[in-house]
């Protein structure tokens, strides 16, 4: 055996259960080593019968002295024992296992874990996990299904916990040896040996061991992932050495003077932080957050103009027509009066301009507009692809790059998935914006909102009423809800006012039309699901209700939430909670104070994990392993021995292992 043996070769993993294993993408020995617990039972309380009290979870060791089946009523088998220990006796039961009477027998020792239950004046326990024992003496060993820190692993149907467990017990002793650990001592200095890591995370003594052995392999995770970041970088950096640019500040500052608005302070930053980018000699790769309507476009236009004054002609990619469109009437106005020349390229409409070319993919075509282009400005698509990326590369050295994006991306997340970009935040908003009033509602005061609703629309305004989201890909239940929630509204809550209905299932034809109706005010509120399209910008919808909100992340709610406050008046959200429960009506508390969209996704991150974050990235599903987004700490410092470790070894080839894994990291890290 080695670890890449298939599991289907082992004894006692057939045909069936190798298909099993597959569905949670085990196929070797070492996946299966590798298959991480994603959390433990605690069964490591060991009591004596006549000590127990209702409530603990418990284990016992004991003798059966009797059992039995026996029927209910609704004809279900129920298994009864009488499980005796020098203290005391406790009757267990089990449901629908009627084998449980064969397999075990009065007289057999067996070691139980679970809670301790009521019954009249007597306790059981119900369902526990049990094991035979062979132990002479109570609780000399631990078990392994029992008696212990008891690892769950992810599950597929027809393969529990229980299997994986033992699977992966009798394997590991001979697995181990076979594993060595790729990574230096000085990298993995003050964490547990490899060895040592991948045996307690599976069978652990105790939480602090778990603990242990978590931090050792999600920081191995971590590692790989910056190592491949930081060597990417580097790469980028010695292949492309350009001539580092003159920076003009007299021009730039009288550009920035003669805006009809004063810049921001974060603006400013972000400005400076680019320019001094674009005075090294190796190509800027920067991405650039900042909220919707925070400004990143006149930023984007400073750039641009000292790219121009260095002789150098720069492109704008977006990712819609209809967004280059905008950016191309935008940059126009901003730059013409500087001798800025703007030109179009998109699949529709092409005129090309010496300077400046907005356009769409439909740019990288064009093998003139691509070639001698000393900046390249990349609006919403983080994730250009690097082929994309080397289209736009010249010969010897690629230009400077700057990417925008309106997703709000955790600092985690964005240090560990975005690790081979640099990173400016415009984390302020201009002045004097309308902020969009949030209320969390609850059942109680519904009618209220529906009544003050029925007054704003015969103000003249728009109202939009998002249907919860039921399941992340369920398409056809979430339809469906918009639907009955459509016809409710229409009939009993707004019978005199028009509605219309807009969800994913819809024809094109028919979305267009629900989409330029609620445009022209024929109809004055919207039902929809939460994919109320990009380009809908309606200024006089001033009022945004969603419905199921706690099925939404909270940074998810903010994006929704930006549908309105476009226009001049004052603008509202409305929350409401299928189930109104205290975690949930805190969570959602925290939109009617907190308006920046990071700081919400940054939440999100800290209440449910970073499932959340990838519904708002809209980037490809993308899961740390066993590492965690939350890790600021242990993310930083992989970072740092990451780097570290690369100016010390400058050359990765002398590293063949690390290699070897770097190559399976980079083939994660690019999502879909
Ligand atoms: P986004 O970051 O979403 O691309 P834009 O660049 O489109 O935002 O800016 C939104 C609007 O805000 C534009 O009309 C722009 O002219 C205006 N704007 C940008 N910066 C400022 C500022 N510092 N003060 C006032 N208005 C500004
Ligand atoms: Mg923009």
């Amino acid at each position: 055996m080695d670890l890449r043996t298939p599991l289907a070769s082992l004894p006692g993993v057939g045909l069936a259960v190798a298909k099993k294993l597959a569905r949670l993408n085990l196929v070797t020995v070492e996946d299966l080593i590798r298959h991480y617990p994603f959390r433990y039972d605690d069964f490591s309380e060991q009591k004596s019968i006549s000590t127990a009290k209702v409530g603990e979870i418990v284990t016992f060791c004991g003798q059966i002295w009797s059992i039995k089946n026996a029927y209910t009523k609704f004809r279900k088998v129920l298994t009864q024992a009488i499980l005796n220990d020098s203290t005391g006796t406790i009757e267990i039961v089990w449901f629908n296992q009627p084998w449980l009477a064969k397999n075990l027998a009065p007289g057999d020792k067996i070691q139980v874990s679970g809670k301790v239950n009521r019954k009249g004046p007597r306790i059981t326990l119900v369902s526990p996990v049990w094991e035979k024992t062979s132990f002479e003496d109570n609780f000399s060993d631990q078990g392994l299904h029992t008696g212990r820190l008891v690892p769950i692993y992810p599950e597929t149907w027809g393969l529990t916990s229980k299997w994986l467990r033992q699977k992966i017990s009798n394997l590991l002793p001979k697995a181990l040896p076979l594993i060595t650990d790729p990574l230096p001592s000085t990298v993995t200095k003050n964490l547990l040996p490899l060895h040592q890591a991948l045996k307690q995370i599976h069978f652990p003594q105790n939480h602090h061991q778990a603990q242990e052995a978590k931090k050792r392999l999600s920081f191995d995770e971590l590692f790989y992932i910056q190592l491949n970041a930081l060597y990417q970088k580097q790469q980028w950096q010695n292949k492309g050495v350009v001539e580092p640019l003159k920076i003009e500040e007299g021009k730039i500052k009288e550009f920035l003077q003669k805006l009809p608005f004063q810049l921001t302070s974060a603006q400013e930053r972000v400005i400076q932080e680019i320019l001094q980018d674009l005075q090294k000699g190796f190509p800027m790769n920067r991405l650039l957050q900042g909220e919707v309507g925070s400004g990143k476009t006149v930023v984007a236009a400073a750039i641009i103009y000292s790219i121009y004054l260095n002789k150098l002609k720069s492109v704008v990619m977006a990712p819609t027509e209809i967004l280059a469109f905008q950016h191309h009437q935008t940059l126009s106005k901003l730059l013409n009066p500087y001798g800025v020349e703007v030109g179009i390229y998109t699949g529709s409409k092409k005129s090309i301009a010496p300077h400046l070319i907005v356009g769409t993919h439909a740019l990288l075509s064009n093998k003139l507009i691509t070639d001698n282009v000393g900046l390249v400005v990349i609006d919403e698509q983080q994730r250009f692809g690097v082929e994309q990326r080397s289209l736009l590369r010249h010969k010897t050295c690629s230009p400077h790059f700057l990417t925008m994006t309106a997703t709000p991306i955790p600092r985690t997340v964005a240090l560990t998935l975005y690790g081979d970009l640099d990173l400016s935040i415009i984390d302020e908003m201009p002045p004097g914006r309308k902020i969009v009033r949030t209320h969390f509602v609850p059942k109680g005061k519904r009618a209220d909102s529906y009544k003050f609703i029925e007054s704003e629309v015969k103000k003249g305004h728009q109202v939009y009423i998002i249907t919860p989201l039921i399941e992340p890909s369920e398409t056809n239940g979430s339809a469906k809800a918009a639907r009955v929630e459509f016809e409710r509204l229409q009939k009993n809550t707004f019978p005199d006012l028009k509605l219309g209905l807009l969800h994913g299932k819809l024809k094109s034809r028919e979305k267009e039309a629900a989409i330029s109706d609620f445009k022209n005010g024929k109809t004055q509120i919207l039902v929809s699901t939460s994919v109320v399209e990009v380009g809908v910008d309606v200024p006089r919808a001033t009022i945004m209700v969603i419905e199921g909100a706690e099925h939404f992340g909270l940074a998810q709610l903010h994006q929704l939430r930006g549908r309105v406050g476009r226009g001049d008046e004052q603008s509202f959200t409305f929350l409401f909670a299928e189930e109104e429960t205290p975690s949930v009506v805190r969570r959602l508390k925290n939109l009617e104070t907190i308006h920046q969209g990071l700081a919400l996704a940054e939440l999100d991150l800290k209440i449910r994990g970073s499932g959340e974050i990838f519904g708002t990235m809209q980037s490809g599903r993308w899961n740390l392993k066993i590492a965690s987004f939350n890790d600021l700490s242990l993310i930083e410092s992989a970072r740092s021995t990451a780097q570290k470790f690369l100016l010390s070894s400058s050359n990765l080839d002398k590293h063949p292992h690390i290699t070897s894994k770097l190559l399976g990291q980079a083939a994660k890290i690019m999502p879909d």
